[in-house]
């Protein structure tokens, strides 16, 4: 993976409650801490949110999040589609209705023996284009999108879709300040997705990634960037690695 500022994500310690004190030795735990395994092929989607106050009442598990987010056409539902192997999950976030809301993708994961639970969400986010809209629709954006990732406890990182051709334009640095101004935003890793990589020659694939990592150097997140294309299914492997770490944490 290429990354702009990688710090290897602190190994979560785990604490067992302490023994019972008639016990004369501790006692071990029933079963070790388990190794996520993810199944990006089986995810599902589970629920759409209209607003930030219903996250508080709806049925979801307290399990890391991991949002998507892009300008409009970037390419965010095919890279949705082909890191999960399904054709048109994320375009459901598409049909009308759906466009303007947080819509949650559960992606499973085995349990201790075996058991099927929730490993982690993908949050498909509203798409944007500022240049084009109208103020109330972008105060609702804002209010929805910068909202959450301002402010979700459960946001473990942030997949930016882009263009490779047109990388960290205005409007991504708008969504990068919401990010940013996280009192956690240090916890928070933000993978630069510089997808349409298929458009770019291949002797200029290595500046475009050197560009978009000199802009993550002065982020407070730590921020990894990797070409990729949708289209030739290029980075999946790569794209899913990360997003394992980012969940594992
Ligand atoms: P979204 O609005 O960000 O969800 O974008 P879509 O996934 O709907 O894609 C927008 C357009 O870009 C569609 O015409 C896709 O076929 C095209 N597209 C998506 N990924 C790629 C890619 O990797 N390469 C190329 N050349 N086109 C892509």
């Amino acid at each position: 993976m290429r990354s702009a500022r990688w710090r290897a994500p602190g190994r979560s310690r785990v604490f067992y409650r302490s023994a019972p004190r008639t016990f004369a030795r501790p006692v071990p735990p029933l079963h070790a801490p388990s190794v996520l395994v993810l199944h990006f092929e089986s995810t599902r989607f589970v629920i759409s949110v209209a607003e930030l106050a219903a996250l508080n009442g709806a049925p979801l598990a307290m399990v890391p999040e991991v949002a998507f987010v892009g300008r409009s056409n970037a390419g965010k539902s095919t890279a949705i589609n082909v890191l999960t192997g399904q054709r048109q999950l994320a375009h459901a976030s598409k049909t009308p209705g759906r466009t303007q809301l947080l819509n949650f993708f559960e992606v499973p994961d085995r349990g201790p023996e075996g058991l099927p639970r929730t490993g982690a969400y993908l949050v498909d986010l509203p798409g944007y284009g500022f240049a084009k809209v109208d103020a109330p629709t972008r105060s609702r954006w804002d209010q929805l999108v910068g909202g959450y990732l301002a402010g979700r406890r459960l946001l473990r990182g942030v997949v930016i879709v882009m263009d490779a051709r047109r990388p960290l334009a205005g409007a991504d640095e708008h969504l990068l300040a919401w990010i940013s101004g996280r009192s956690d935003a240090e916890a928070l890793r933000v993978h630069l997705l510089l997808n349409k990589a298929d458009q770019i020659a291949r002797p200029e694939r290595a500046r475009v990634v050197a560009q978009a990592e000199h802009r993550a150097e002065s982020l407070p997140m730590p921020v990894s960037v990797q070409l990729f294309s949708g289209l030739k299914k290029e980075g999946v492997e790569e794209l899913r690695l990360t997003l394992r770490q980012i969940i594992e944490g």
